[in-house]
């Protein structure tokens, strides 16, 4: 059942002071569609004031309370109670000028986006579906609420929301707000790159991403218009379904194209340092030789324990090639690299037998340092030389002049 202590809490508190409050939001559709729910969206009569006035014995936030939510807390789980709301007039494609409350839940619903969020539930009065929410969760259709070309002209956002819904939960977007959404792209050039990176992220990381990505494709190159004259960018979609279920190695594969844009790229969607890095590797490395150790120690030294993201990102390759020798080769990459780890075998400078000090007092200085420890550890790759410190020093004075 749609029922959590603590929303129970602040609805039953809401109701014997005299509102209205129901669930409302991401929680009802997921209750309906059977998938987990991350967080409880109240929405209620009681204006923002007598919302804090009545729950003076929690603790809680009003950072959003310009926009009529007040975040309450139990238990260490937060509750966005949100005072019934239109939006007003939209100027900008993104920020209503201005937030009015209103005194009905009906009004309250229908400035929501999408029908399957504009459900309310409460236990004494069910269900409230002003806009055939449920019926269109049941045949897994995405609507807006109203008239579609508006809500995207309001909102640019509601476009990314809408390829994200229809991503995660596998919903067919309803035939005027699929127009809407073709004709309405460029709204997006007004929304911010934080907005878009994680709308995009989630999009792609969803289990219907590639019906999505290949419908919506003009979106996508608003978005990164670099990928607008790849060819076969379709390829490129279904590498990135293949990947597992990781935001870098899908982006990865959708970039790949456009490698020569890399730093552009990062910079439009805002990556963290983390996965900038990730994913350049993953590109730079794409395509590799796997087939001898001393590749994949060098791989490891460049991957370290991200070495299995790495073989995770050419498998998906393969599999999109449907290649069935390099997946072999992969499986056997795989192996080997347990085996280099197991056997705790030499790929870095401080697994070497010999390290800096030991050079200094043969009298290296400096570059000569790392320029001797780099030739040993080579040698140590490939097999020239085991690691062991008195060969090691004997190879060197054979092999450094
Ligand atoms: P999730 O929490 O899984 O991301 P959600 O639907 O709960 O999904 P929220 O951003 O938490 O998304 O918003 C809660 C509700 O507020 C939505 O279900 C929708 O009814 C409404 N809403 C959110 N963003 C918009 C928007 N840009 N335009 C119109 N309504 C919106
Ligand atoms: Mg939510």
């Amino acid at each position: 059942m749609l029922e959590d202590f603590g929303a129970e809490l602040i609805i039953n508190r809401l109701e014997a002071a005299g509102y209205e409050a129901y669930y409302v939001g991401g929680c009802v559709r997921n209750y309906l569609l059977g998938k987990p729910i991350d967080d409880y969206d109240i929405t209620t009569s009681a204006t923002p004031q007598a919302v804090c006035d009545l729950f003076k014995d929690l603790e809680f936030f009003t950072q959003g309370i310009k926009h009529g939510t007040v975040s309450l807390v139990i238990n260490g789980a937060v509750y966005e109670v949100t005072t019934f709301r239109t939006d007003g007039l939209y100027s900008d494609s993104r920020h209503p000028n201005k937030v009015s409350f209103c005194s009905t839940l009906s009004e309250d619903l229908s400035r929501r986006d999408f029908t399957v969020n504009a459900i309310a539930f409460n236990k004494n009065k069910g269900f409230i579906d002003d806009f055939n929410g449920i019926y269109d969760i049941k045949h897994s259709i995405l609507r807006c609420v109203g008239d579609a070309d508006r809500r995207f002209s309001e909102d640019g956002l509601r476009i990314l929301r809408a390829l994200r819904f229809a991503s995660v939960y596998s919903l067919e977007i309803e035939e005027k707000t699929k127009s809407a959404i073709l004709s309405k792209a460029y709204l997006l050039k007004n929304i911010s790159a934080e907005r878009i990176n994680s709308e995009l992220t989630k999009t792609i990381l969803g289990g219907n991403a590639l019906t999505v990505l290949t419908e919506y494709k003009q979106v996508l190159f608003i978005i990164i218009p670099q990928l607008q004259t790849v060819e076969e960018v379709d390829f490129y979609f279904s590498w990135l379904a293949n990947c597992p279920f990781k935001a870098e190695l899908r982006f990865a594969a959708l970039v790949y194209s456009c490698k020569n844009h890399f730093k552009e790229i990062c910079d439009l969607l805002r990556f963290s340092n983390f996965s900038k890095n990730l994913i350049k590797k993953l590109i730079d490395y794409h395509g590799v030789r796997l087939s001898a150790k001393p590749y994949l120690k060098r791989l490891l030294a460049i991957f370290g324990d991200q070495i299995s993201e790495f073989f995770d990102f050419e498998e998906a390759f393969a599999l999109t090639l449907n290649d069935k020798d390099a997946l072999n080769e992969i499986s056997q990459a795989r192996a080997s690299v347990c085996e280099i780890l197991q056997n705790n075998e030499c790929f870095t400078l401080t697994q070497l037998a010999v390290d800096g000090n030991d050079l200094m007092s043969l009298g290296y200085n400096g570059a000569q340092i790392s320029k001797a420890l780099y030739l040993l550890l080579d040698a140590v790759i490939n097999e020239r030389v085991s690691n062991d410190k008195i060969l090691l020093l004997d190879f060197l004075n054979e092999n450094n002049g």
